[in-house]
């Protein structure tokens, strides 16, 4: 596992073996960066896979929804547009679930 350095200024995480001389963010000086201790690297790089998922899900939750109006506008007959209808819901549900998820990832350091 490689070291990690938390910008105090922006939140930015710097992998390496010392803390960059600039952040890549916010552009303040290495002055600025403190390591993770073993616990706080531990969630960032356990946590990487899992909020990679979440996003590709709410992308895809994202283009059903687009799906979705779409057939809602071309209106074939009521069952479509009511198929339509709850693909949209749903899709909102899933893609405010994993959102939910991440925000909650990130106020634990899982990120
Ligand atoms: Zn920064």
């Amino acid at each position: 596992m490689n070291k990690l350095f938390k910008c105090t200024v922006c939140g930015y995480i710097y992998e390496g073996e010392n803390a960059p001389d600039v952040c890549p963010k916010c552009l303040q000086g290495a002055d600025k960066f403190v390591e993770l201790n073993e616990e706080d690297a531990n969630k960032v790089y356990r946590s990487d896979k899992s909020n990679s998922i979440h996003m590709q899900i709410i992308r895809l939750a994202e283009k059903i929804a687009k799906l979705s109006q779409a057939g809602i506008e071309d209106n074939l007959d009521p069952m479509c547009v009511a198929a339509f209808t709850k693909a949209k819901d749903e899709a909102w549900t899933i893609k405010q679930r994993s959102k939910a998820e991440l925000a909650g990832h990130m106020s634990k350091g899982k990120w």
